[in-house]
């Protein structure tokens, strides 16, 4: 294709929003608008890239450093709307509110005596614990909720110190939304002071921490109370007891009892379905360096970005068209750069837009039958017959051609 008739656009300065290197280079390049709109450009390297997954394994070919599981593909990126729970040991990756962690158990206690507490204003779990002088890790935390399927009250029950995962719930009994006052009244707790103890009719659902704590302080279904020493098993029992809370940095692997990380990624793949602008932004996050992209063959929209600088006594454009129509009937994609502008501004954008290989027709070296050959990622120019461009009948007679020299 030519320059021209993909109208990029072209930038000198890094977009004020960006906050990835990745970005910033596809919207100076010309891929992306700063509002993150695919230019013409952007749609033709999105549509190349979809044509590569015609081969599912293309993306492990790029050199990205993903991190995946059985069903998602995830790129890091400081950026990502995703967060992941991973381990640096065993590499183990899950979404964070469907990731499992090893939890751990406090040291295990002969059950006592129920005994209700005036707790005033604790309808809290910091504010009880701070009342009582306890850690959070003696407290039950109770969340209501009721069932979409069948308007069934549902009462969870999770350890004080962790947070419900409502994915992890929503997998055990599918879609729940926040019970209503109404509804928590006429199930017989009291917001705030709740506890599963004495409810009838109602779903109790509780994590799998809870059978293995003893001696909770939870609600006492009135205001101002609480019930110091309630047990599972004794005081209540579930329908479903389940792992249902989610996991946080630090956390203790339960495949190999390293430390977890949580980190932002963006989804490249899910089971069989590729997300191709995340995976363009992927690939300009890896594969970049501080003039522009460096995008790997054969990721690049482009193997050749092709341009001429003008002559004085020789037509170096119509060189140029030569070189493009033989590299295209080999099989060679290639971006003409067919403006007149001038070698340093086509230079500059050679480097931004990142194809793998740039082929400069200029007079001093068509003389001698040559022209000039830069890979994108060295340093040097080299020199290549015009005649072996012109002769060549695939591609990868070119590839092997650019080893050579
Ligand atoms: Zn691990």
């Amino acid at each position: 294709m030519k320059y021209r008739d993909l109208n990029i656009q072209t930038q000198r300065e890094a977009p004020n929003n960006a906050r990835t290197e990745g970005f910033s280079f596809l919207v100076r390049a010309g891929y992306l608008t700063r509002e993150n709109i695919q230019t013409r450009l952007g749609e033709h390297t999105i549509n190349h890239l979809r044509d590569l997954s015609n081969d599912p394994s293309f993306l492990f070919h790029f050199s990205l450093p993903v991190i995946s599981n059985d069903t998602e593909t995830f790129f890091p990126v400081p950026t990502g709307s995703i967060e992941v729970v991973y381990c640096p040991s065993c590499k183990y990756t899950e979404r964070l509110e469907l990731a499992r962690f090893a939890k751990t158990t406090l040291p295990q206690e002969e059950p006592l005596p129920p005994e209700k507490v005036l707790t005033p204003d604790c309808n809290t779990i910091e504010a009880l614990a701070n009342f009582l002088g306890i850690p959070k890790t003696k407290t039950a935390k109770a969340l209501m909720f009721t069932h979409l399927a069948d308007d069934k009250f549902v009462f969870v029950v999770v350890r004080g110190d962790l947070q419900l995962s409502e994915a992890k719930l929503k997998q055990h009994i599918g879609d729940v939304r926040p019970a209503t006052a109404a509804e928590i009244e006429s199930s017989g707790a009291t917001a705030g002071y709740a506890s599963p103890i004495g409810l009838k009719d109602v779903l109790i659902i509780v994590d799998d921490l809870i059978p293995h704590s003893q001696n909770l302080v939870a609600g006492a279904n009135e205001i101002g109370y609480h019930q110091k020493n309630t047990n599972y098993g004794r005081d209540y029992s579930a329908e479903i007891v389940a792992d249902l809370v989610q996991a946080q940095a630090g956390d203790t692997c339960s495949n190999c009892g390293n430390s977890l990380s949580v980190i932002s990624v963006i989804d490249l793949t899910t089971r069989k379905e590729f997300h191709f602008e995340n995976i363009l932004l992927a690939l300009a996050e890896t594969h970049h360096n501080d003039k522009g992209l460096t995008l790997p063959h054969p990721a690049a929209p482009f193997d050749v970005y092709l341009m001429h600088i003008s002559g004085k006594e020789m037509d170096t454009r119509a060189k140029a068209e030569e070189i493009y129509s033989a590299l295209q009937n080999a099989g060679i994609s290639v971006l003409f750069d067919d403006r007149d502008e001038r070698a340093g501004v086509k230079f500059n954008d050679a480097d931004l837009i990142g194809c793998p290989i740039r082929i400069t027709v200029g007079e001093k070296s068509l003389k001698e039958g040559m022209v000039e050959l830069k890979p994108r990622k060295e340093k040097d120019n080299r020199l290549i017959s015009f005649t072996s461009l012109t002769g060549l009948t695939g591609p990868m007679e070119f590839w092997d051609l650019i080893k050579d020299i």
